[in-house]
């Protein structure tokens, strides 16, 4: 009778030996309480691991010099140093790399989610986009992610993984080798990955502690080491969550506005029926730590004779007016299926000829990437569509085989 059952392959059956790469320091101190370690070592013992981990990328327990040989070894059987892996890759003739990241599975029968990573060299920076969500559920209209049907939150280690994956790949730890078919940053003390927006994938404050713990890790002085500063959480506008992101996180914020009034805003991000233009700015302005030193980025995608009338430019000018604000015209990024255009360059320059005229310079992001499928989840998408093409093609072969 079992014959006919479908047997899983003894490995996936196996217990999956969790990763340490990602790791918060509470969770580095458990993972070595249940080593037997004694409770007044615990802390020492973690923040050793902390500085190979982190300060130095070591993917191998045995490159900890100053980690006694039997506690490597123990570390070892008992845990990994895995990275979740790049499953693809694209270097844009701008530079830009941008890789689909494949999570390790959480179980034996997940086959390992997806997500996208974009990184975008500058002479004096290296932003890395990271995703905080797989997919995402709030169907904002022009956004190729809120079609995406499988949505999980990350992990606070999957969200951290990424940094490590990029600076794995981009030679950016201690030791490492840049790669050759590309930019990296070369200024003077730069580092590959100096800046990350939360501009991926994913709500961010849809999966808020996950996203804080994460920042947590990535700024650690003894580790990763970024700077609140230079990170850049965007959201479509969470109202509740916005004065905890300040004062948990400190670092700086983005807002998806794209739009003036309610009306329109409520077609183009639909959230903003739960938390209307009114409310998402008075929220702006109680934001802690917002200052003119620390402006609040109020990002505004360009989308052909929709939002892009002078008479909107100023609308957008008199919404702000007394809050710290910096504005990012964001040039549409088409995907397939859409039926969104990017406005044209000279509608774009007019509307930010009125936004730089009343005080705010250079508002214009570039567009980058754009020869490697520049859209937020298309990537994925388009992985996805050539699997299925080469699924098709051995499908249609084995149907000629049986012929
Ligand atoms: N969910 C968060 C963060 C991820 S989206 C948010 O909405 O803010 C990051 C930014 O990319 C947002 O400003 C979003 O509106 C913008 N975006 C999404 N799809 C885009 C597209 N096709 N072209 C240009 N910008 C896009
Ligand atoms: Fe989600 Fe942001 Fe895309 Fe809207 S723009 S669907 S919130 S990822």
């Amino acid at each position: 009778m079992n014959a006919a059952l479908p047997l899983a392959a003894p490995s996936a059956l196996a217990p999956i030996k969790p990763s340490l790469a990602g790791a918060t320091r509470t969770e580095l101190g458990d993972a070595l309480r249940t080593l037997g370690l004694p409770a007044r070592e615990v802390k020492m013992r973690a923040a050793q691991l902390w500085h190979w981990i982190y300060f130095r990328g070591v993917r191998d327990f045995n490159d900890m010099l100053n980690v006694a040989k039997p506690m490597r070894i123990l570390l070892a059987e008992r845990f990994t140093l895995e990275r979740p892996a790049i499953a693809a890759e694209q270097v844009s003739s701008d530079g830009t790399r941008k890789w689909l990241i494949k999570m390790k599975p959480t179980g034996p029968f997940d086959k390992g989610a997806e997500i996208e990573c974009v990184y975008i060299p500058e002479a004096d920076r290296g932003t890395l986009c990271v995703s905080s969500q797989v997919g995402c559920t709030l169907n904002c209209t022009f956004c190729h992610t809120g079609t995406q049907k499988l949505v999980r939150n990350l992990t606070t280690a999957e969200i951290v993984a990424q940094v490590m994956v990029a600076r794995d790949r981009l030679g950016d730890f201690p030791g490492g080798v840049a790669p050759t078919d590309g930019i990296v940053p070369s200024g003077e003390g730069v580092r590959a990955v100096s800046n990350v927006v939360f501009m991926g994938m994913g709500e961010p404050l849809y999966n808020f502690d996950c996203v804080r713990d994460a920042i947590g890790v990535l700024t650690d002085g003894e580790g990763l080491s970024l700077s609140k500063r230079r990170i850049t959480v965007s959201t479509s506008g969470v109202v509740p969550q916005l004065e905890a992101l300040g004062r948990e996180c400190g670092t700086m914020l983005a807002i998806s506005l794209h739009a003036t009034n309610d009306d329109l805003r409520d077609t183009l991000v639909p959230l903003n029926k739960k938390y209307p233009i009114h409310d998402l700015l008075a929220a702006c302005r109680a934001y802690p730590g917002a200052s003119n030193a620390r402006r609040i980025t109020f990002e505004y995608v360009m989308l052909k004779g929709v939002n892009d009338t002078p008479a909107e430019a100023r609308a957008l000018v008199r919404l702000l007016k007394g809050l710290p604000a910096k504005i990012n015209l964001i040039p549409f990024n088409p995907w397939p299926g859409t039926v969104y255009e990017c406005s044209d360059w000279e509608t774009i320059e007019r509307f930010s000829d009125i936004v730089f005229n009343a005080g705010y310079a250079s508002p214009v992001r570039t567009p980058r990437g754009r020869d490697i499928l520049a859209a937020c989840g298309q990537l994925k998408s388009e992985t996805e569509k050539l699997r299925a093409r080469a699924r098709m093609m051995l499908e249609e072969s084995l149907a000629v085989g049986l012929e």
